[in-house]
């Protein structure tokens, strides 16, 4: 075992901080208060290349492996989640999707632009009445011979207003059910494509959540990613290594809250001495150090796992679902351990308690991830 991160790591790790301090953070109040997309934010981020981290530099991409991608999603989400989901989208679901399993042609048109960030991706699988259950699919891919002709609804898609590359599941054979469904690649502008209204949310406020609406949309057949009835192993995978963006997103959450309750314990006074000095405070701290260092461990072992080739469908579940909740606690304990302070914009907790909570929601909830633990360690698949 080597728990030591390499020169590059410690490198990527810098330039993420760096990024997230300079850029983001200056605006990140106003942008969750006006529900402002990151979009130079975001550009500048293609441009350091962290839209592409994973994508072999022939397609535009960093060429960099799945640990480098935890390390800058952490850093990245302990100012900005909404940069971040942003990033994770765009790098986990959308380019590694296209990577892995598009064609030739499908990489050279799509993935180098995304991959460059010089254009951003959204994947849409989740429907008003298909989230938990993504299988029951009502958006429909009617075979014509050389196009599909796509008719139906998306819910909660994130980049949904600001990306220009829409990965869409849709079902072509009802018979089949899930082995029925195709993933076709859709473009913003296409006619019959119209980006409905925007979510106002809790948090990630800065992240454009809209519904979509697809009328009689032509998509080409070679817009389609596989084999016919491969969408829905596709959405599946993809979102198995999906998982390990969302956790480093909570751990990056809950570690941003962490770093914030240490310095303002160390500063606040209360009975005549800083208020780490009361043990109940001391002792909340530890809790988070600990779990927080745990939830580090799971998601960078996951990663490992899948920079090497080897199965990781459960570790990447189980470290989102225990960061997740790992998100939730400690910046529950931050806003606590800032009193009053905690309660107001100014001191970003409760900015990022309000963000941690969505990290038990998307890309399966904490439900699903017990599913899909309970399967893997009872030989249930
Ligand atoms: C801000 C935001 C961004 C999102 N971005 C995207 C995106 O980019 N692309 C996309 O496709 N989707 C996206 N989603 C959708 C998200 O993945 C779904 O909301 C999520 O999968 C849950 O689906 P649902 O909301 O329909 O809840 P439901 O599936 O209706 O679940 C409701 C409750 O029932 C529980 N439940 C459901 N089934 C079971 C079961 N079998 N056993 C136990 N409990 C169960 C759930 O855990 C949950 O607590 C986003 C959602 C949000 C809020």
């Amino acid at each position: 075992m080597n728990f030591q991160l390499t020169e590059e790591h410690l490198m990527i790790q810098q330039a993420a901080r760096d990024f997230a301090q300079n850029e983001l953070l200056p605006g990140v109040i106003d942008r969750d208060t006006h529900e402002k997309f990151p979009a130079e934010q975001i550009k500048k981020m293609g441009e350091l290349g962290f839209m592409g981290m994973m994508v072999d530099p022939k397609y535009g991409g960093a060429g960099l492996d799945t640990i480098s991608y935890v390390l800058a999603m952490e850093e990245i989400s302990k100012v900005d989640a909404s940069a971040s989901v942003c990033m994770s989208v765009n790098n986990s679901l959308v380019c590694w999707g296209l990577e892995k399993f598009g064609t030739e042609e499908q990489k050279q048109k799509y993935l180098v632009p995304l991959a460059k960030g010089e254009i951003i991706g959204a994947f849409c699988l989740s429907e008003p009445e298909a989230g938990s259950d993504a299988t029951s699919q009502k958006t429909t891919a009617i075979d014509m011979g050389d196009y599909y002709l796509l008719n139906g609804t998306k819910n909660w898609i994130t980049n949904g207003s600001s990306a220009s590359v829409y990965l869409v599941m849709a079902q072509t054979h009802p018979e089949k059910g899930h082995r029925g469904i195709n993933c076709l690649i859709v473009e913003r502008g296409m006619e019959g494509f119209v980006i409905g209204k925007k979510e106002e949310k809790m948090g990630i406020r800065g992240s454009d959540t809209h519904s979509l609406m697809f009328t009689d949309v032509k998509v080409p057949k070679e817009n389609r990613i596989g084999e016919d009835g491969f969408g829905f192993k596709f959405a599946m995978k993809t979102l198995s290594g999906g998982r390990i963006g969302i956790a480093a997103q909570a751990l990056g959450i809950a570690s941003g809250a962490y770093e914030l309750a240490l310095k303002y314990s160390k500063e606040r006074k209360a009975f005549g001495k800083e208020i780490y000095k009361h043990q109940a405070i001391a002792f909340k701290l530890a809790d988070m150090a600990t779990e927080i260092e745990a939830a580090r461990l799971m998601t960078l072992r996951a990663a490992w796992l899948k920079d090497q080739g080897l199965p990781f469908d459960k570790e990447s579940a189980m470290a989102k679902l225990f960061a997740s909740e790992v998100a939730m606690k400690t910046t529950i304990e931050a806003v606590q351990i800032h009193g009053g302070y905690g309660y107001v914009k100014e001191f970003h907790v409760e900015r990022l308690m309000r963000d941690a909570k969505i990290t038990q929601i998307y890309e399966g909830t904490s439900e699903i991830q017990r599913i899909v633990i309970s399967r893997a360690i009872l030989d249930q698949q």
